[in-house]
């Protein structure tokens, strides 16, 4: 290992044109992780930093700040070696002493216990790490991919356990953050150990599909380009991708393994400048490719929950074959790729001029940088319940891992919710007033019982009463956000508290 060389890669993998003083730390927390991990050595027999500075190229590739690579570096130096976590604090200060401690204890986890506890302990460690510091968990993420790519250095039993809870647990957190890179390999990785068979048969799926399709992808990305271009669009990029394994393989399982009828083996990615052309993009390939009905989406006008926006169709390709679009502006596709780290950086403040290097153009700043609105939720969520309350917990995992959907209230605002949500949650989530005094609601214009399941999409209007006072005890029963059934729980907690001094 060659200490300059290393050194060198991470800064030159950074999305961040660092300064000489950001550097410079960063090159002391470098120095000081190689001499602390000095002597000690990973089960493959490599050297021991050699992971840790694995993690910060992760890290400095997902465009993260100093104080993240910093911590990327130091991550095992407390818990492996002996230097101390104040000594990490003097050296490079509290941000992040702060960091590395985040890590430290995500990393303690009970290793006994059923299956559902194990899961349930490892979550919550996530969401409390989440809401303090959500680069704490970045760093987990990138620390376990590293795992992952080395698992082959560990005996057998251990690579299921740890395939498993990184199928179950990693990926899902990386996919919430819309990290997709991450999410992807996470998945694959764990897919070759938790199901070798299928992984086998989805990599010759791959092979025959890569060779046979290559070539036809460059010719339509040749054409399109040109097409496009002489209709006076504007493409900052186009390119092909392929699906991950995993991906593949779930799709082919819905779709009884046929691979002619998954049509987005094949994408075509066009990046372009403002949103205004994403949609004249959309239009000027329909005139010419016709595109297969039900299959165009507006993910720009509505976003996926973790976010993700971009413009999908499918049409009738030349040659008459079948494949997929994606529209999409730098700024979706930075978000797409790196999720919440690339909004992190987005909403980042203070260091104004990298941020134009990175993305190739300015950020919007206008307004309060606006955080992805589960992490608020979780933050909010937290104040409301105690932290170690279980069934909170519980109701948390669901809502974290199930589907969402989009509601509108009648003014056209957009409330997000779990599957199955019902218009009691929808009045909590406008606002905890609007949900003690729903008394009916109406969806999609016609009235609805408040336990009616809200299907995406749907407008919700509620109906209240003024005079009505206290929540009803029996929505317990059917409400699905963790908040709202927290909320009935409080105002119930309170209505005792009276009726107890009432009799006093
Ligand atoms: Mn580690």
């Amino acid at each position: 290992m060659n200490p300059k060389h290393e050194l060198d890669n991470i800064l030159k993998a950074s999305r961040r044109p660092f300064s000489t003083e950001e550097r410079r730390f960063i090159e002391e927390a470098f120095t000081f992780a190689v001499q602390a991990h000095e002597g000690q050595e990973r089960k493959s027999g490599e050297p021991y930093v050699t992971h840790s500075i694995a993690v910060a190229k992760i890290l400095a590739d997902m465009g993260m700040d100093k104080e993240t690579l910093a911590a990327g570096l130091l991550h095992d130096v407390p818990e492996d070696t002996e230097h101390t976590l104040e000594e990490v604090s003097k050296r490079f200060g509290t941000e992040v002493a702060s960091l590395v401690d985040g890590i430290t204890k995500l990393g303690k986890i009970k290793l006994r216990g059923s299956h559902e506890e194990y899961f349930l302990e490892n979550l919550r460690k996530m969401f409390l790490a989440m809401a303090s510091d959500i680069r704490v968990v970045i760093i987990k993420l990138a620390d376990r991919l590293h795992n992952m790519r080395t698992l082959d250095a560990l005996p057998p039993e251990k690579r299921q356990r740890i395939a498993r809870e990184t199928m179950e647990i990693f990926a899902q957190i990386a996919n919430r953050l819309g990290i997709s890179e991450i999410k992807g390999e996470l998945e694959d990785l764990s897919f070759r150990y938790l199901d070798p068979e299928h992984y086998e048969e989805m990599r010759k799926v791959e092979e025959t599909y890569i060779r046979e399709g290559k070539s036809y992808l460059e010719r339509v990305m040749q054409q399109l380009r040109k097409e496009l271009e002489g209709d006076g669009i504007k493409i900052i990029a186009i390119d092909g991708r392929t699906k991950h394994l995993y991906r593949l393989f779930r799709k082919l399982e819905k779709h009884d393994m046929e691979v002619s009828r998954v049509y987005d083996l094949i994408a075509v990615r066009i990046i372009v400048p403002e949103i205004v052309d994403c949609y004249e993009t959309l239009g000027a390939v329909h005139k010419r490719y016709r595109p297969l009905v039900g299959r165009i989406k507006d993910y720009i006008s509505l976003p996926k929950p973790n976010g993700y926006q971009s413009l999908h169709t499918t049409v009738f390709g030349p040659e008459g074959r079948i494949f997929e679009l994606q529209i999409r502006t730098q700024k979706m596709h930075d978000e797409a790729e790196y999720g919440i780290a690339a909004h992190w950086i987005y909403t980042e403040k203070e260091r104004g001029g990298w941020r134009q290097f990175v993305f190739g153009r300015k950020a919007a700043t206008t307004g309060k940088p606006k955080e992805v609105a589960w992490v608020a939720q979780l933050r909010e969520w937290q104040k409301e319940v105690g932290r170690d309350d279980e069934e909170f917990l519980r109701g948390l995992k669901i809502e974290f891992f199930k589907n969402h959907i989009f509601a509108f209230t009648p003014k056209g605002d957009i409330i997000e919710l779990p599957e199955e949500a019902t218009p009691v949650d929808f009045a909590y989530a406008i606002h905890t007033e609007v949900g003690e005094h729903a008394v009916g609601a109406k969806i999609d214009g016609k009235m609805a019982p408040l336990d009616s399941v809200i299907k995406n999409g749907q407008v919700v209007e509620i109906l209240v009463a003024k005079d009505r006072k206290k929540p009803n005890a029996d929505w317990l029963r059917f409400v699905k956000t963790s908040s709202a059934k927290a909320k009935i729980r409080r105002a119930q907690r309170e209505e005792d508290a009276e009726r107890e001094s009432g009799k006093k």
